[in-house]
């Protein structure tokens, strides 16, 4: 499910991303790079990609066709794990989302707001992370309910300063 990390992975592209898709000696999109890697894995059977348009249904059952286990060249396998790293390096918050620190007395769903920040670093999108923390507010458990009372640090796997990371999300989220 989510091939396509709710289209990050195909809307946007960052630029040093999209150098890595341009050299590649067979072009493809973004998507096409994403589920074909999904279709090289021997173990998948099914990917289940949500489309919206006519034109996205007969390029997925296009891709599917083509998609066979192990079909892609070293030479691809190495883009696909460049782009991987170009992503991964982003990554603003070292949140395993253990849960771990949770629950938080004032009701802040703590990883999913430090997962905010790490979408709009690595896909580096307001879009996504943005209609994320409206859900979050919705429901009341976003960052803005934190009222610093340091618990979750004393309990966090990774030594996380959380307090100050969720300064950040509202700081991002609600006036940047
Ligand atoms: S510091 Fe904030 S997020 Fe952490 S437990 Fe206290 S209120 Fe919750
Ligand atoms: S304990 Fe630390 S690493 Fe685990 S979910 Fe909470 S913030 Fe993330």
């Amino acid at each position: 499910m989510e091939p396509l990390r709710g289209g990050c992975l195909t809307n946007n592209i960052p630029p040093d991303v999209q150098a890595t898709w341009d050299k590649a000696t067979v072009k493809r999109s973004p998507t096409e790079w994403a589920l074909r890697f999904l279709w090289d894995q021997k173990e998948v059977n099914v990917v289940l990609s949500g489309m919206s348009t006519i034109e996205q249904v007969v390029e997925n059952i296009r891709i599917a066709d083509e998609g066979k286990a192990n079909s892609l060249t070293s030479e691809e396998i190495n883009l696909i794990q460049e782009a991987k790293d170009t992503y991964i390096e982003r990554i603003h918050v070292s949140c395993t989302r253990c849960n771990y620190c949770m629950p938080c007395p004032n009701g802040v769903d703590i990883p999913a707001n430090l997962n905010l920040l790490n979408d709009l670093y690595i896909y580096q999108n307001m879009e996504k992370p943005s209609g994320s923390y409206r859900f979050l507010k919705a429901k009341e458990v976003d960052a803005s309910a934190c009222d610093d009372c340091g618990e979750c640090e004393e309990k966090c796997t990774q030594d996380i300063p959380i307090r100050k990371y969720l300064k950040e999300v509202v700081e991002t989220f609600e006036k940047g």
